[in-house]
């Protein structure tokens, strides 16, 4: 049966869901369908990663992540306080480990301020107020507005706005193929659609070349491994996390509180084999991971990127008790014998940027041919999810690409 949708968005993701949210929110009339390859949601990255909500200091003033993460942080608040999804007000710390770290430690603050977020240099002994469990080299950077959520319950909660504002979220629908103006779902069915919005996450790539966007760009995606730990609820306070390497799109392993109250040590950021290589053998695609290897030696080349470095350092990781004695560093207290529950393990849709053998820093955005795509949904774009939703809708209304809607 040939159907018909104004918007199809491939992707169930947040990043999906927040684009169906925001366009129906503008638009209630719009047959708005979601396909998703997979039986239910959150199944990726949206239910798979820390669920903390950033407060926006990290990224520079410039970029789209400063832009959409402040606002994100708000209106994910807003959004969770509307749904009765429970949040924890927890508050980070970012802490230092040597002399080295405290310029670091700054210029994170300068970003703060100029992006609008709510930030304090502190010294070790309101550390110890604010949470008595972390240690820091002299100074540490405070951040009351960070805050924890389950990022599968956000995710499916959004879900449940998206249904109730009209939307059409299908399911076990794989989107095979797509061209200006139609889709095809699971290799047989046919879509006719007016725009349509990739958000395909670890394949938008893949999606995107379709519509020939994105031809520079290759996935190279790294995989967080989380450990959980068997301390009392409430026993850990606040979000705990290392000054991050300024050449790495990550932020180093970090102590998280759930929103339970949990103490859990992650995620890495091993680089991985398979687009959702989550450590099962029949995960691994042997074409994904010769292209992912392909990449190797130009990363290998690469001046902004100590990739060996990387490699050197994270590949150990995977040995439990390695990973839980770099939390350390941190939190003295942690032992390897306390964090034995292995967490769900999640996968970065890091962008590999050929040209420049660089990996992309922040969120992309491209126009096609009746069509958006979303690449490089990286962290932390469940936080800016409902932000980058209002963004890209603005934008195909502005740019004009509205009208092609209705063509
Ligand atoms: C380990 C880890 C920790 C993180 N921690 C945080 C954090 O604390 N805070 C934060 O803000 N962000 C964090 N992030 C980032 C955050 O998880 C992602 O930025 C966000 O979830 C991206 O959402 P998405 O919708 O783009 O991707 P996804 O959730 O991966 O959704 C993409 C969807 O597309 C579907 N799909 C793919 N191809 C097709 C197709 N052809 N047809 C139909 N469906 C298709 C998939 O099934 C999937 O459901 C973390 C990520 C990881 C991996």
């Amino acid at each position: 049966m040939n159907q018909q949708a104004d918007v199809a968005i491939v992707g169930g993701g947040i990043v999906g869901l927040a684009l169906a949210d925001a366009w129906l929110a503008r638009n209630p009339q719009d047959r708005v369908i979601v396909f998703d390859k997979e039986p239910a949601l959150a199944l990726h990255a949206s239910g798979r990663n820390s669920g903390v909500m950033h407060a926006g200091f990290y990224y520079a003033p410039d970029s789209l992540k400063a832009q959409l993460t402040r606002s994100g942080n708000t209106m994910l608040r807003e959004f969770c306080a509307e749904r009765g999804v429970p949040v924890l007000k927890s508050g980070k710390v970012v802490v230092a480990q040597s002399d080295d770290e405290i310029p670091i430690l700054h210029t994170l603050y300068e970003r703060g301020i100029a992006n609008g977020c709510t930030l304090e240099i502190i010294d070790e002994d309101r550390l110890r107020e604010l949470e008595p469990l972390a240690v820091t080299h002299s100074k540490a950077l405070w951040s009351p507005l960070t805050a924890v959520a389950s990022p599968a319950g956000v995710t499916e909660a959004l879900g449940e706005r998206v249904r109730d504002r009209g939307g059409d979220i299908r399911l076990e629908s794989a989107v095979t193929s797509a061209g200006p103006g139609w889709i095809e779902v699971n290799g047989t069915e046919r879509v006719s659609v007016g725009h349509m919005i990739n958000a395909a996450g670890l394949y938008a790539d893949r999606v995107a070349k379709w519509f020939g966007v994105g031809l520079d760009y290759r996935m190279l995606p790294f995989k967080g491994l989380y450990w959980y730990g068997n301390w009392p609820k409430g026993r850990l306070q606040r979000q705990v996390y290392p000054v991050p390497d300024p050449r790495n799109p990550f932020l180093g392993v970090h102590l998280t509180v759930t929103v339970d109250g949990l103490a859990k040590i992650g995620p890495t950021a091993i680089p991985a084999f398979s687009r959702e290589d989550y450590g099962k053998l029949r995960d691994i695609v042997p074409k994904e991971t010769w292209q992912i290897l392909g990449l190797y030696p130009k990363l290998m080349t690469s001046k902004d990127h100590n990739f060996a470095g990387l490699l050197r350092t994270e590949f150990p990781k995977y040995i439990r008790s390695h990973l839980i004695k770099q939390a350390q560093g941190m939190v003295p207290s942690v032992e390897p014998k306390d964090f034995t529950v292995r967490g769900k393990p999640g996968v970065r849709a890091q962008m590999f940027h050929v040209p420049t053998r660089k990996l992309e820093m922040d969120f992309v955005v491209e126009p096609g041919e009746k069509s958006t795509h979303v690449l490089n949904a990286v962290s932390p774009a469940w936080t800016s999810s409902l932000a980058v939703g209002e963004y890209v809708v603005n934008r195909i209304h502005t740019d004009g690409l509205n009208e092609s809607v209705k063509g």
